[in-house]
């Protein structure tokens, strides 16, 4: 395994590697969710590159960037047993160079749900994506279905820059219990991480109520609500039941269109995301 410090590194290894090639972009704190993503890569892939960048445009001013969990020798280890071919952990300064104000931003799907309450989030969410495209040159990058409408984003923006990239997205992985894994479930407390299944415990009874003929939205959102309303250290932001490609708010799923619940809540200062996408 090799690891690129700077885009010049990066450039050096890369150029290396006859084959074709998959990337994994991930803000580290690896979990088996990222693994999983690794282990579909390194099948379909002749190399892996995974970068980790916690990447400081993605966060608004007051979120957890600078308490965002770091554990980086505990991430070559498992990126070692992986196989991966490259990591790559840039500093802020190389990804972001005195200066920079060239951005990429995504219109229409970017603007509901994670994008209301996190201003600017897919902006560099997106920008970052692509210098890392542009940084790789990958065949096929990797991302969770655990970040729904990031995965619609990056589908949208990979379209509209034509950029020669397949995007493949894996399923979310789950503790036994149901909780998506995720690097920032690190900072619940054991009462908090027990709390935490409410996500998707109120995915599930939305499933449930869809799988029984349900179809109203409004009927599916309360669904959801009111289990999470039912968890005294639960506090929802939002709560959706979307068209899956537009991400626009359904009255009604009609048939063929299939719908997306999703639905980012606080437990305690903690801001947990989680969806079921139905088809
Ligand atoms: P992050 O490090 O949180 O930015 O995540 C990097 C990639 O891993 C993103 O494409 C996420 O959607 C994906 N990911 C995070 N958690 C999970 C999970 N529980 N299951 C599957 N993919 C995940």
């Amino acid at each position: 395994m090799r690891i690129a410090r700077d885009l010049s590194e990066l450039r050096t290894i890369r150029a290396s590697l006859d084959g074709t090639f998959g990337l994994v972009p991930t803000m580290g704190a690896l979990h088996d969710g990222h693994a999983s993503l690794i282990r579909r890569a390194t099948k379909e892939c002749d190399y892996v590159g995974v970068s980790i960048f916690v990447n400081p445009s993605q966060f608004s001013p007051g979120e957890d960037l600078e308490k965002y969990p770091r554990t980086i020798r505990k991430d070559f280890e498992l990126l070692e047993e992986l196989g991966v071919a490259i990591v790559f952990t840039p500093k802020v300064d190389g990804m972001y160079p005195p200066g920079f104000q060239t951005w990429i931003s995504v219109d229409d799907v970017t603007v509901p749900l994670e994008g209301e309450c996190r201003p600017g989030h897919f902006r560099g969410v997106v920008t970052v994506v692509a210098k890392l495209f542009n940084a790789f040159q990958p065949d096929k990058a990797y991302f969770g279905q655990k970040d729904a409408q990031q995965a619609v984003v990056i589908r949208r923006m990979i379209k509209d820059l034509n950029f020669q990239v397949e995007p493949v997205i894996c399923p979310t992985v789950r503790e036994a219990d149901g909780l998506a894994l995720s690097s920032r479930n690190a900072y619940l407390n054991p009462e908090q991480r027990k709390a935490a299944t409410v996500l998707y415990r109120a995915l599930s009874s939305a499933r449930n109520s869809y799988e029984n003929g349900e179809r109203e939205g409004d009927v599916l959102r309360n669904v959801m609500r009111s289990v999470i309303d039912s968890e005294p250290l639960a506090e929802a932001e939002y709560v959706s039941a979307s068209d899956p490609e537009t991400l626009r708010e359904l009255q009604s799923v009609k048939s063929g269109s299939g719908v997306l619940f999703s639905m980012a809540v606080r437990i305690g200062k903690t801001r947990l995301i989680d969806n079921m996408l139905l088809s």
